[in-house]
């Protein structure tokens, strides 16, 4: 079964979400804070999508998503933003997650996030070469691991497949759509500032310098480029 936590607290909000989840073939575990959302992650491992509100009474989403990450890169995290929080939405990708939704949203637009967010993290990727090895980098294809001079940078499942593009395709241009045409799929309906905020913090993790990137290099007005 597919299962996806929903963590709301505003009871209305969360059954539209749980009912439009649930008609896409979806299992919810729904939370009403970001505690109740925690134990549930620990009593179902298997939940491969979350979706986090932000405001919620005690610790709030970002606290959710960052203590999430802390022991999991594998599961998709979605943040719910209001319209009026646009800060949120960088907020949340920089503490883990790997896309956001605004609210309102309609049903298609949280099914189309939830179902491109889930075929990556779902699994079912089967990989013929093992290992690419780019100095100081090597990436296990595998088991979905980066070293970096032997020491195993964690990445989330966004980032992984931006990196596999990237080293799939060394030295050459690549524009944001191409970026996020292939990471978050055609029939993604988001922006391609979060390819941006994706980059910041791949940066940050693997740049010695991440304020002169040397291996994820800025193609001005295009997109980026991969040099190793
Ligand atoms: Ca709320």
């Amino acid at each position: 079964m597919k299962k996806v936590l929903v963590l709301e607290d505003e009871a209305n909000i969360r059954s539209f979400v749980v009912i439009n989840l649930k008609r896409a073939g979806y299992e919810t575990i729904e939370a009403g804070t970001g505690e109740e959302a925690l134990e549930q992650l620990q009593r179902n491992p298997d939940i491969k999508v979350a979706l986090l509100d932000i405001m919620l009474p005690g610790i709030d989403g970002f606290e959710v998503c960052r203590r999430i990450r802390a022991s999991n890169s594998q599961i998709g995290i979605i943040m719910l933003t209001a319209r009026t929080q646009e800060m949120d939405k960088v907020t949340g990708l920089m503490t883990g997650a790997d896309d956001y939704v605004t609210k309102p949203f309609s049903p298609a637009e949280l099914t189309a996030r939830v179902d491109a967010l889930y075929r990556r993290t779902g699994g079912a990727v089967t990989e013929n070469a093992d290992e690419i090895s780019q100095p100081p980098f090597l990436l296990n294809t595998r088991n979905r691991t980066l070293e970096k001079n032997g020491q195993r940078i964690k990445l989330t499942q966004v980032e992984y497949a931006i990196v596999k593009l990237f080293m799939d395709n060394p030295g050459k241009a690549l524009s944001r759509e191409d970026i996020l045409d292939t990471v978050w799929g055609r029939d993604y309906f988001g922006e391609l500032k979060i390819v941006d905020v994706n980059i910041r913090r791949l940066r940050i993790k693997l740049e010695d310098d991440p304020t002169n990137p040397v291996y994820i290099n800025t193609v001005w007005g295009y997109g980026y480029k991969w040099g190793v």
